[in-house]
């Protein structure tokens, strides 16, 4: 028999976790349809974690409006549930007179968009405020800030979890009809019905666009990658630091701290067309390298520990050719359904007012009633490395896994790792447990604690170590034995 919901939300990024946060305020039965094993697989979980102030897109568009909504509210947000957010303010920086012509037009976009406190500075004044910064003249905007992307959007989840909304993972959407005042959802594990659609695919979402019958956008997505610079250089820098925008208004590569205290230097811009690719390759380790280096002067190989790539959604209107701004869709020909897309950067800045706006575009057309037990509020899992003495004592005291260090380069214990998997929305990959924990995300990328956390998953979840995978339904950890297992 088919499962029956008020409202099915399609992908499970920062958006469709947002969407379903916001819908659980009200007496709905919502489900998330997500492809992947967790919530962070796609966009959201490959991107630089800034939280925008709103002066990257031109005032009137709806990117800005609800980038400066987002940015405005998000100290009672990361309070509400427990996100680390540190609002550093970040500079735009120029290197000659030619850029300082750009840099001054980019400051009055930003007066234009009203954005808070933001000053031109000199290169000395620059370099007052952060010593290792480069370039003759910057614009300093105090209302930009850092968060990770993976705890936020897994704290929307867990919060809409908390709040009954079900989480369906590996449950790939693959068609959808309309049939007595139901769409029919035919998923790769089977059928549900739900009165209303959410369309919040990211990558995908064109094609249940399309499906759903609002239009054919054709996708034009754009590959960004990164480095990750080791913690041992992340005092040397407290604020993001972007180059001018060229003259068709795109960032270079640029040098960003991040809320755990790495360096991060990208991404890089790539036109890939309807491609998805999330390639790291050596051409652009050393554009990112070079250009890095013109920003910040840290940016040296031996501090290097990692690389990784994102992909923009970016769409284009069919009939002008240019880029869509964030489309959130209704139309009176389609029943029930609201169609998110375009959702590029600022999205992650941007996920709760889309997410608003979604709930009133549903309120138009019926009245839910308000759930009173929803609760706005989650508690992360308490981090052992970021205890004092005294903390750690009384934590192992309350648990002694918390006596246990599994990852050691990000201090890491086997009691927030047990947290990790048993979290209310069920965490069952290696990477889910990265992502909640930073268990791997150290100097040594998981050499010493991937293995073990591997095996806690087997012992926690009663599996079989070939059942256990890194981060997608098929990426086995384990596929043969190298040499035949013995007794002891
Ligand atoms: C390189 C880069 C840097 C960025 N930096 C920033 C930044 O610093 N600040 C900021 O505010 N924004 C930033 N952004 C933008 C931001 O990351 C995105 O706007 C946001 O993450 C989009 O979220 P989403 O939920 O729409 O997409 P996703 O996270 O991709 O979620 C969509 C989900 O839908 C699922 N899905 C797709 N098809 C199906 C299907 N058929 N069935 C079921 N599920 C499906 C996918 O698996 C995926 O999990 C950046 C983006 C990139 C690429």
């Amino acid at each position: 028999m088919s499962r029956q919901f008020d409202v099915a939300i399609i992908g499970g990024g920062v958006i469709g976790s947002a969407v379903a946060r916001e819908l659980s305020r009200y007496k709905l039965s919502i489900c998330v349809l997500e492809k992947e094993l967790d919530v962070c697989n796609g966009v959201s979980g490959h991107n630089t974690g800034l939280l925008h102030s709103g002066i990257l897109h031109k005032a009137g568009t709806l990117r800005t409006e609800c980038c400066k909504e987002g940015n405005a509210e998000f100290e009672r947000v990361a309070e509400e549930l427990d996100v680390p957010f540190r609002r550093c303010g970040k500079f735009i920086v120029a290197f000659g007179e030619e850029e300082k012509k750009r840099l001054v037009s980019f400051y009055h976009r930003g007066i234009e968009n009203e954005i808070p406190g933001i000053t031109m500075l000199t290169g000395e004044e620059l370099r007052e405020k952060e010593p290792n910064a480069k370039g003759d003249h910057a614009i300093y905007i105090p209302s930009a800030g850092i968060l990770c992307p993976f705890t936020y959007t897994i704290a929307l989840a867990e919060n809409a979890a908390m709040n009954g909304v079900t989480y369906l993972f590996g449950s790939e959407v693959t068609g959808l009809a309309y049939k007595e005042k139901n769409y029919e959802i035919r998923t790769d594990q089977g059928i549900l019905m739900a009165r209303w659609i959410v369309n919040c695919a990211g990558l995908y979402a064109y094609k249940f666009s399309a499906m759903l019958g609002f239009g054919e956008y054709k996708p034009d997505r754009v590959k960004g990658e990164y480095l990750i610079l080791d913690k041992h250089v992340g005092s040397e820098l407290s604020r993001p630091i972007y180059p001018t925008p060229n003259e068709y208004g795109a960032f270079d590569v640029h040098v960003t701290p991040t809320i755990d205290g790495n360096i991060l230097v990208g991404p890089t811009i790539e036109n890939i067309g309807s491609g998805i690719d999330y390639d790291a390759t050596e051409g652009m380790i050393r554009h990112l390298g070079e250009k890095g280096k013109e920003l910040f002067s840290y940016t040296k190989r031996e501090y290097y520990i990692r690389n990784y790539a994102g992909v923009f959604p970016s769409l284009k209107n069919p009939e002008s050719d240019e880029e869509l701004d964030f489309q959130i869709q209704t139309k009176e020909s389609i029943p029930c359904a609201v169609n998110v897309v375009g959702i590029n950067s600022p999205g992650l800045t941007s996920a709760l007012p889309i997410a608003r706006r979604v709930a009133e575009k549903i309120k138009e057309r019926e009245k839910p009633a308000v759930n009173r037990a929803y609760d706005p509020k989650r508690k992360g899992i308490v981090r052992f490395g970021a205890q004092s003495e005294e903390g750690k004592r009384r934590l192992i005291e309350e648990d002694a896994d918390y006596g246990e260090i599994y990852c050691r380069c990000e201090c890491v214990t086997k009691a927030e790792i047990k947290q990790a998997m048993h979290n209310i929305l069920g965490v069952s990959t290696v990477s889910g447990i990265k992502y909640r924990t930073r268990a791997t995300m150290g100097r040594c990328q998981g050499g010493y604690c991937e293995t073990r956390i591997a095996s806690l998953l087997q012992e926690e979840l009663g599996k079989d170590k070939k059942e256990i995978v890194l981060n997608k339904k098929d990426a086995y950890m384990f596929t043969g034995e190298v040499k035949p297992y013995e007794e002891a």
